[in-house]
């Protein structure tokens, strides 16, 4: 198509990834004009390299774990081998079935999809190879990619996340550098697959977001599953050769193993994009924004793991509705990162949304909490799980934060979400009935006894 034929959009969008796509489609629904903009596929890391194949290498370790716990609950089953060409080749169907429906919803939309690596080339054009694409509004949506750390190159034994969901089998032994949220999934999905684990963490603890209290629990049971756990350890350098890759730890020591996997964040992908050039406001490459997600520029917006904050799909999701919504004229409320539900698939699994007991107790000296054990939950303990819901209340009564961990606990975050996002209080949750027996009764006497009246907990 030649530019004088292209129309005018109301809405173009850099980048096709969550944030991306949920803007054009939730556009497209309030009647706007979408053009949609990727360089790779629709659906962007999180279906192709993030959320959905790793969920998918989690669950085959699970399966893996439960094959191999059989006897315990008196089956007679064994891990006889893992077969990673069929695990990958169960990923990608996953993958494939929803990339299929999701390419459907696109096009059903009517959002002009189109292919190629773009450049912002005004506050309303962007250019892809020669042709000009203008719009309205622009959304920039570009995401966020693997980092490393200085003198240390991805390729070869050094995985990133990227390459090591790729992998076609699994490491005899693997360093995973970083306890960061990539860092325990990958350790915790390797350890099941048969791998010897050891994790590399600068901070004094694993999940260094999380509450202190759930770091412990995580490090207690992943030190009981056999994976070697290092905290407040630098490493100073990494050298490999044919046979293995050597991890140099400040202080002296040194460990070698089969494969080294840097997960030590993510950085956002706005290199090239011509953003400086047009007057939009970066820092280190991130694209700040004001709580209705405008740059500095009246006609830019940033969604997703480009704008400052938490990097999650679903933050994505919602920013990109959200603008949608604002360019269609509507109020929608602003997204604020607190509130935004948090789940690690590591096993055991965790979940979290508000503050932690820290975070709560800098603006309030009357905070106060309650840790319920998983020990007094029925289905938990039919799945042979340990851990805790650890609720945080602030001086005005409010549940300010959730903190869970153990099996399958990240599908308990709906609630605490609600919880947490409508300030209820432990008496306003303790009439709600949880069903009897579900993992989500933990929840439910959690709050029961915060509330004072304590069940299948001592007082
Ligand atoms: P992260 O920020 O969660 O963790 C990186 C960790 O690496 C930190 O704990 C940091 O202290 C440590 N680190 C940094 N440099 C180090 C060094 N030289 N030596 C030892 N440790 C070092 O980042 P991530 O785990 O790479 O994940 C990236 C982003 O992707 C995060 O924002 C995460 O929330 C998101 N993500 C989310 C999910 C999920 O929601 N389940 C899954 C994957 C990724």
């Amino acid at each position: 198509m030649s530019a004088e034929a292209d129309p005018v959009y109301d809405v173009v969008i850099v980048g096709a990834g969550s944030g991306g796509y949920a803007c054009a489609l939730r556009a497209a629904q309030l009647g706007l004009t979408v053009a949609l903009i990727e360089r790779d596929k629709l659906g962007g890391t999180c279906l192709h390299r993030g959320c959905i194949p790793t969920k998918a290498l989690l669950h085959a370790a699970e399966v893996a774990d439960v094959a191999r716990d059989g006897a315990r609950f008196g089956v007679q089953s064994s891990v006889s081998g893992i077969d990673m060409p069929a695990v990958l080749s169960y990923q990608q169907s996953v993958v494939s079935r929803l990339y299929k429906g999701l390419q459907g919803l696109v096009k059903s939309a009517k959002i002009d999809m189109i292919h190629g690596d773009a450049r912002i080339a005004s506050p309303t054009t962007v250019s892809v190879g020669d042709r000009i694409v203008t719009g309205r509004n622009l959304v920039v949506a570009t995401g966020s990619a693997s980092r490393t750390i200085p003198g240390v190159t991805i390729g070869g034994r050094i995985l990133s996340s990227d390459e090591a969901l790729r992998a076609e089998s699994v490491p005899a032994s693997a360093i995973v550098l970083g306890g960061g949220v990539i860092g325990v999934e990958f350790a915790s999905a390797w350890r099941s697959l048969g791998a010897q684990v050891t994790v590399l963490e600068a901070l004094p603890r694993l999940v260094a977001a999380e509450d202190p209290a759930i770091s412990k629990q995580l490090t207690r049971a992943f030190t009981r599953r056999g994976i070697t756990v290092r905290t407040d350890t630098r490493v100073t350098g990494v050298t490999q050769d044919d046979a293995s890759v050597t991890v140099e730890i400040e202080g002296g020591d040194s460990l070698t193993a089969d494969v080294l996997l840097v997960a030590v964040g993510r950085g956002p992908v706005t290199d090239g994009l011509g953003l400086a050039e047009v007057g939009v406001v970066t820092d280190r490459g991130y694209v700040p924004t004001d709580e209705r997600l405008r740059t500095n520029l009246p006609t830019v917006y940033a969604v997703g793991d480009v704008v400052p904050g938490l990097q999650l799909a679903h933050r994505g999701f919602a920013h990109g509705i959200f603008v949608a919504e604002q360019i269609a004229g509507l109020t929608p409320t602003p997204i604020s990162d607190r509130s935004i539900p948090r789940v690690t698939y590591c096993d055991p699994e965790i979940a979290s949304v508000g503050l932690t007991e820290a975070q709560a107790r800098e603006s309030d000296e009357n905070v106060s909490t309650y840790e319920y054990s998983l020990g007094g939950n029925g289905k938990s303990q039919i799945l042979g799980t340990q851990g805790f819901v650890k609720l945080v209340k602030s001086s005005t009564g409010q549940v300010v934060g959730v903190h869970m961990i153990g099996a399958r606990m990240g599908e308990q975050v709906g609630e605490a979400q609600l919880i947490v996002g409508w300030e209820g209080t432990p008496e306003d949750v303790a009439p709600l009935i949880h069903a009897h027996p579900t993992q989500n009764e933990a929840l439910g006497e959690a709050h029961l006894a915060l509330a004072g009246k304590p069940l299948h907990a001592h007082a």
